[in-house]
């Protein structure tokens, strides 16, 4: 899913309407995949200062963000085939 396709805040049709972040399923992420700023987003959602988009862009990243240990490990293991199936058959 890019971060164009999310569904926000249904009652926010134009950058100019208020926004509702407690009802907006994009900000439900922020909370839960950063550890700062949350307040800040909230406030600038709710004062109209902040364009869905960009709101979008700041939790695609936290995401990510979070994710980049994972690939790491992946990429890692894709390097070390042998390994892998040494783990899976001792494994077995
Ligand atoms: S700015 Fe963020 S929290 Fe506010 S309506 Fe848009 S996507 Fe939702």
């Amino acid at each position: 899913m890019g971060p164009t396709k999310a569904t926000t805040d249904p009652a926010r049709i134009h950058r100019s309407d208020l926004g509702h972040p407690d009802i907006c399923p994009v900000f439900a992420y922020h909370p839960l995949y950063r550890n700062e700023n949350v307040d800040e987003i909230h406030a600038s959602c709710s004062q109209e200062r902040m364009r869905c988009k960009d709101c979008k862009g700041l939790a695609g990243e936290a995401i990510n963000n979070l994710l980049v240990p994972f690939r790491e490990r992946r990429n890692d293991y894709e390097q070390r085939g042998d390994t892998v199936k040494e783990i899976l058959i001792e494994g077995t």
